[in-house]
This record gives C-alpha cells, sequence and structure tokens, in this order.
C-alpha cells in the first residue's frame, strides 16, 4: 500500500512506523507521516482545514 507523506511529501510503500490519524482539527482528513518525519518533528498539514501540527 502505497502512502504519501503529508509532511515530506513523498510516496512510500507503508511500513509498521508509520502513523496515520484523522487531523485533531476537522477530524475529517487522514494525516500520515513516515518514520522520519515523526523522528525529526517535521509538521505536518491538513489538506482539508489547513490545520498544522507537530
Ligand atoms: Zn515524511
Ligand atoms: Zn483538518
Amino acid at each position: 500500500m502505497i502512502m504519501k507523506c503529508v509532511s515530506c511529501g513523498i510516496n512510500v510503500e507503508v511500513q509498521n512506523n508509520w502513523v496515520q490519524f484523522k487531523c485533531p482539527s476537522c477530524g475529517e482528513s487522514e494525516v500520515v507521516r513516515c518514520e522520519k518525519c515523526k523522528l525529526v518533528g517535521n509538521t505536518y498539514k491538513c489538506g482539508k482545514c489547513g490545520f498544522e501540527g507537530p
């Protein structure tokens, strides 16, 4: 399954360390982040409401 990391924008096969959750702001958009972005604490941005978070 190929997913796109919303932080760094790369398309990578999802592995165990990927995190996926609903946007805490609007609760509609799925936020996907790769292990690298999680480690370095890159921000993500919701594609729906524009919410940015760590
Ligand atoms: Zn990433
Ligand atoms: Zn949102």
